[in-house]
């Protein structure tokens, strides 16, 4: 028999199989809680549920998180797990601490088939998607390294998440999206989606279907105001260019002054950091209830571009918050451990060997 990793099964699917069983649909309910509310690893632990259920459950799955293959403490706190799943493919998941919050940045595949020029996990071919187990079991296995079960209800260590670590979420997006509604259920992890951004360099089609059906909180990659800029350090976009990527903004279901669309903006010296192109920037932007984010280029092994000084930085900041936008500039956080923005990559001979045909993925650029 095939035993199948309960984790990651939608609770429509869980209702399906307890349907087909003939288990009261009320279990599921309790299944569920002791799943993701106390985050249990074991049947034997779900004491209400009648021992001829917990069998049946037994025989027919496991309960699955990935493994820590290895894990990485910045001096800032910052932590980094490498993720081993178990057809030994490994990722990568970041958990950063703050003082009012602590955010854990998901990977949604292994590797990427986008090859943004800045960006380390780019130079990565994609080796596959992850699974929505694969994508919940990150969050699980931060909460089980924090002690955060049962499911607290505020001070959590793990508050937030973002969906931008290694691979573009939006050509993965029904296991994306799996995975984030049960991280949103009310009845388990219990995550609001006013705390989940999901990050995309810009796969316009899928936008309006994110934010309707998931809801969460939009990051777009803009990295460019000119065409031929982008054309270059984000290759998306010649298939969908600055101008249908805003509109895809204005158009994002429920943006609104209180739920701004996060702009990140990449600073690289002498290719996007010119005072002209913060003007055209907040041009390009207008009406649209924003933020931008302007994260200091990351450096990485073999890396061409440098980053912007601070004094420009600041500079290009100024200019946008002068126009009333939020501009904060991103800390970088776990450098020393190569866990910032654009520098995770799961290298390992055996994934360099691992050339899968692009085709794999829903819509391949
Ligand atoms: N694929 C998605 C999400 C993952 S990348 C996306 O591209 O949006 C998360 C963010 O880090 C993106 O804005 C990405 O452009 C940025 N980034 C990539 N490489 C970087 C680097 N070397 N330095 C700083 N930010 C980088
Ligand atoms: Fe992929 Fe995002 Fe990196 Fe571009 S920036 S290569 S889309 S992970």
């Amino acid at each position: 028999m095939n035993i199948q990793n309960i984790i990651g099964l939608s609770r429509e699917d869980l209702i399906t199989h307890f349907e087909e069983h003939n288990v009261p649909k009320f279990r599921v309910q309790q299944v569920w809680n002791w799943l993701y509310h106390h985050g249990v690893h074991s049947f034997d632990r779900m004491v209400n549920v009648p021992a001829a259920i917990r069998q049946h459950l037994q025989e027919s799955f496991v309960i699955e998180r990935p493994q820590i293959a290895t894990s990485q403490a910045s001096n800032d706190g910052t932590q980094k797990w490498l993720l081993r799943f178990n057809d030994n493919q490994e990722a990568e998941t970041v958990h950063i601490p703050e003082v009012d919050r602590g955010t854990l940045c998901v990977s949604s595949q292994i590797g990427c088939t986008l090859t943004c020029k800045f960006c380390h996990t780019g130079t990565q071919t994609l080796v596959r998607n992850l699974t929505s187990a694969e994508i919940v079991g990150q969050m699980m296995v931060a909460r089980d390294v924090f002690g955060e079960w049962p499911s607290p209800v505020g001070g959590r260590h793990v508050s937030n998440i973002v969906m931008m670590g290694m691979g573009e979420p939006l050509y993965n997006y029904e296991n994306v999206k799996t995975a984030l509604k049960i991280i949103m259920d009310h009845e388990g992890i219990s995550l609001s989606r006013r705390r989940i951004t999901l990050s995309t360099s810009g796969v316009v089609p899928m936008m309006k279907k994110c934010g309707e059906e998931i809801g969460v909180n939009l990051a777009v990659s803009l990295h460019a105001v000119r065409n031929d800029v982008r054309d270059h350090l984000v290759p998306l976009n010649k298939k969908y260019p600055v101008e249908e990527l805003l509109d895809a903004c204005r158009q994002y279901p429920g943006a609104s002054n209180a739920r701004r669309i996060t702009f990140e903006y990449v600073m690289l010296k002498d290719v996007n950091d010119s005072n002209a192109d913060a003007k055209e920037l907040l041009r390009l932007i207008r009406g649209i209830p924003a933020k931008i984010n302007l994260i200091p280029f990351n450096p990485w092994p073999g890396s061409s571009f440098e980053c912007s000084t601070a004094g420009r930085i600041q500079e290009f900041a100024n200019i946008i918050q002068r126009a009333g936008y939020s501009s904060p500039v991103r800390t970088p956080r776990g450098q020393d451990i190569l866990a910032a923005c654009g520098q995770l990559k799961s290298a390992s001979e055996r994934q360099r060997k691992s050339k899968v045909d692009s085709n794999n993925t829903s819509d391949a650029a």
